[in-house]
């Protein structure tokens, strides 16, 4: 008899967990944005809009193939909105991501 303990989790458990993982964080960041007084949301809006969550330095949008990214050229991020990855993620729109990448070697 297998010892269950030492399998490996599938590709389908592995996502299931993600999944979950996400939800779980998706609630808890309503509830912590339902927490925070609505002048204090606005006062870190207009301090962080347009930086870079990883090296704090402006971002640049640049349009290319159609999709608006917003790129730090300091520390090579590259910043979709969720309608921006649903339309690289297509399988007509191959390529835009290595084009994205290649504007910030
Ligand atoms: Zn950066």
């Amino acid at each position: 008899m297998a010892d269950t303990t030492t399998l490996k989790p599938t590709r389908a458990e592995d996502e299931f967990f993600a999944r979950e993982d996400a939800e779980k964080r998706r609630k808890i960041a309503l509830a912590a944005k339902q927490e925070t007084a609505l002048a204090e949301q606005e006062r870190l809006r207009a301090l962080h809009h347009m930086r870079c969550p990883k090296c704090g330095l402006e971002l640049q949008e640049v349009a290319f193939r159609g999709v608006d990214a917003d790129l730090c050229f300091a520390c090579g991020g590259v910043f979709l909105d969720r309608g921006e990855i649903d339309r690289i993620a297509r399988p007509d729109q191959k390529g835009i991501m290595e084009g994205l990448l290649g504007l910030l070697r």
